[in-house]
Parts: C-alpha cells; sequence; structure tokens
C-alpha cells in the first residue's frame, strides 16, 4: 500500500465524461489499497476565460481580486471529482487551498509554497477517503487567496507529495510521457522511459511544456519521484509514462544528447556602444531586474575602442516594456549609443547528462546547423546543455536536423 498524490491538468478535466473517467482511475488505484490524494485543474480554457474577462472588465486587473477570481476554475473541479467518485462508491472530499491549508507568500498571481498543513489530509486518509485538492491556489498569512502562476497545479501536486512524503507523485496530462522533441514538430520523436531530474529542468526551462519548471525544481529539492502519464489512455491500455529519476541509469548506456528543447517565447535585445567600464552589467541588468523581468542569455563582446555590445534575451511577453526601459532609462544613464531588439528569435537546444563525458557535442550541433545555413546568434551552454539563439523561421528546420543528427529519431 503506498501514498500517490496525482494530478490531472485541464485536459484531464475538460468535460463531464472525462471527469468521469479520471475518477473511475482514481477509484481503480484506491481498490488496489493505496492512499490517494488528488490534485487537479480547471477544466482546459476556464483560467484564459477568467483571465479574459477579468481583463474585459478592467485593463489592468488588481491582482489580488484576480487571484480571487482565476482560483474559481479549481473549485470547481474538486468538486465535480468529489461527486463524480462518490457516484461511483468511493468515499471522496475536496478542500480548496485554503481549507487544506496551503499556505503562500503573498506575491499575488505568482505566490511561493512557504508550507503546507497535512492535518486535515491525513485524517482523512486514515479514514480511507480520497482527498481532492484545488491545485495553482494557496491562502497567504491573513487569508487572501493567492495563486501561483500559469501551470501552477503541477507545483501544487509536488508540493503536497513533499508535504506528505508520498511515494510517488503521478502527474496525468495529455501526452503519455516526456518526449525526444515535441512530436507535433518531429513526428518521429520518442518517449522517454526515464529522464533524469537535471535533464527534466533543463527541459521545462528551455521551453518543454509538459511540466511547470517550479515543479521540477520543487521535485529536486524534496526528491519526490515524480512520473508523467497520459489520462486519456483506456483501462487496460495504459503505459508507465516517463519517470523523472535522480540518478542515471547505471546498467544502460546513456544516450549522450536525451532531448531537443525549443522556446519560441522569447525575444533579444541588445545595447550598443556602451562604455567599457566596471559596473556597467549591473547598471543594465540591475534596473531590469527590479521590474521583475527574467533574463535568460547574456553577451557581452570584447570591448574595442573604449565601448562594447551588451545582448540579453527576455521572455517575449516582456520585450516591449524591455526596451522602453532600455531607451528611456537605460541608455541615457550608461551613455550607450544605439538599443536594438529582435523579437522574432527562438532558443533550440540540446539536453543531455551524457554530454559530460562525450566532447564534440557543441561542434556537432554547430556543424548541423550551419549546413543548413542556419545562423546562429547567440550561444549559451551549461554542464548539460548547448543552447542556440536562431531566427523564428529556422525553429522547426533546426529541431528536426539537431533531433536527427543526434540520433533521436525513432528507428
Ligand atoms: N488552471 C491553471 C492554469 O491554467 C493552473 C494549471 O492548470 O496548472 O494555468
Ligand atoms: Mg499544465
Amino acid at each position: 500500500m503506498a501514498l500517490i498524490v496525482q494530478k490531472y491538468g485541464g485536459t484531464s478535466m475538460g468535460s463531464a465524461e472525462r471527469i468521469r473517467n479520471v475518477a473511475r482511475r482514481v477509484a481503480r488505484w484506491k481498490a488496489q489499497g493505496h492512499h490517494l490524494v488528488v490534485v487537479v485543474s480547471a477544466m482546459s480554457g476556464e483560467t484564459n476565460r477568467l483571465i479574459a474577462l477579468a481583463k474585459d472588465v478592467s485593463p489592468q486587473p488588481d491582482a489580488r481580486e484576480l487571484d480571487v477570481m482565476v482560483s474559481t476554475g479549481e473549485q470547481v473541479t474538486i468538486a465535480l471529482l468529489a461527486m463524480a467518485l462518490k457516484d461511483i462508491g468511493v468515499d471522496a472530499r475536496s478542500y480548496t487551498g485554503g481549507q487544506v491549508k496551503v499556505l503562500t507568500d503573498s506575491t499575488h498571481t505568482k505566490a511561493r509554497i512557504l508550507h503546507i498543513d497535512d492535518v486535515n489530509m491525513r485524517r482523512d486518509l486514515d479514514r480511507g477517503t480520497v482527498v481532492i485538492v484545488a491545485g495553482f491556489q494557496g491562502v497567504d498569512e491573513v487569508g487572501n487567496i493567492t495563486t501561483l502562476g500559469r501551470g501552477g497545479s503541477d507545483t501544487s501536486g509536488v508540493a503536497l507529495a513533499a508535504a506528505l512524503g508520498a511515494d510517488e507523485c503521478q502527474i496525468y496530462t495529455d501526452v503519455d510521457g516526456v518526449y525526444t522533441t515535441d512530436p507535433r514538430i518531429v513526428p518521429e520523436a520518442r518517449k522517454l522511459e526515464r529522464v533524469t531530474f537535471e535533464e527534466m529542468l533543463e527541459m521545462a526551462s528551455l521551453g518543454s511544456k509538459v511540466l511547470q519548471i517550479r515543479s521540477v525544481e520543487f521535485a529536486g529539492k524534496y526528491k519526490v519521484k515524480l512520473r508523467v502519464l497520459s489520462s486519456l489512455e483506456e483501462e487496460g491500455q495504459e503505459t508507465s509514462g516517463t519517470l523523472i529519476t535522480f540518478e542515471e541509469d547505471k546498467n544502460m548506456e546513456q544516450p549522450i544528447i536525451s532531448g531537443i528543447a525549443f522556446n519560441r517565447d522569447e525575444a533579444k535585445l541588445t545595447v550598443l556602444g556602451v562604455p567599457d567600464r566596471p559596473g556597467i552589467a549591473y547598471q543594465i541588468l540591475g534596473p531590469i531586474a527590479e521590474n521583475n523581468i527574467d533574463v535568460d542569455m547574456i553577451i557581452q563582446n570584447v570591448g574595442h575602442d573604449g565601448t562594447t555590445d551588451f545582448s540579453f534575451t527576455v521572455n517575449r511577453g516582456d520585450f516591449v516594456r524591455t526596451k522602453k526601459m532600455l531607451e528611456e532609462q537605460i541608455q541615457p544613464h550608461v551613455g550607450a549609443r544605439a538599443v536594438e531588439g529582435d523579437n522574432k528569435i527562438c532558443k533550440v537546444s540540446a539536453v543531455g547528462v551524457g554530454m559530460r563525458s562525450h566532447p564534440g557535442v557543441a561542434s556537432k550541433m554547430f556543424r548541423t546547423l550551419a549546413e543548413e545555413g542556419i545562423n546562429i546568434q547567440m550561444i549559451s551552454t551549461s554542464e548539460i546543455k548547448i543552447s542556440v539563439v536562431v531566427d523564428e523561421k529556422y525553429l522547426e528546420l533546426a529541431v528536426r536536423v539537431l533531433h536527427r543528427a543526434f540520433g533521436l529519431d525513432q528507428a
């Protein structure tokens, strides 16, 4: 008998029929004698609908009120799932984040979990009741409803698994696991049986949308055993999904590259002709960080004639705001010559722990792109990944040729 946390995403909860289907799956696990905590997302499209409605009423909705509103999506699905379970004879009880209580800080729309109270959940589990918890939400110290950022139910699931010391956290979604790349771009992509936690962390941060990055960080920190599975597979046809492991599989020859990740959601900014002296990087990026803009890749060229060029990338959604800040405040302040921006770029990355012990991955990647005439605009590396920024129009081509070059295509 194990304690299992299952998380079902919006697609899995997308209709009455699908919710009944989730209920049957939960009932099967329960019938095997396991204790179950089920974390759910809102029905697919619901959070978008709520946000759009708020913006219709108020162009810049108040963050506290927005949280009060968007958290309702999950309040609906916890109740529906509890009803569906009771209908098939399984005792279940739903909880909002506040009822659990999932304590967070007060950063509305992207709050961080500080503590999870397990008393109510344990009491129910001891009685054999299935506990159903609203994902994506919590409460702050004074009882304000908070939300954890888009895709935050993954983090709720993993955090609950950590708090309860669960044996496994199963993330049910509309794909049957983690793939070597997005099968919509490369039909030859393969499902990975296992992927290391480090690789998953890179893939999530590099744009693979299977898991919210914070959930992977959480799993790493608390050593939660995490598995990604499909909720759409029929009874008897279920596969075991992808297991996110903490160690490299010693019995198996590790592939050098496990996956090709990409992110279209990027934009590049360059400050031209900045004086080449101490403090400049800080003067450029300090104000950007203060405005909560995430900076990803950073490149500073070798100076010549006392000046240098400084480039970095941000989320595309922050492009206009960042460019404006650079032009209006930062350029005059540091005495730079000009600011350039390009929001038609993307980032393509090769990820694999095998890179540590195999030289030549970078040169193979660059040669492959060169053979297709794809110009590389920026490069960054870590121990287990190499990322390049290229023109957005080459995204599909770059992903496809790299997937093949690193031997990831299905036989
Ligand atoms: N419903 C929320 C969203 O759409 C949280 C989640 O689904 O993980 O972002
Ligand atoms: Mg999701």
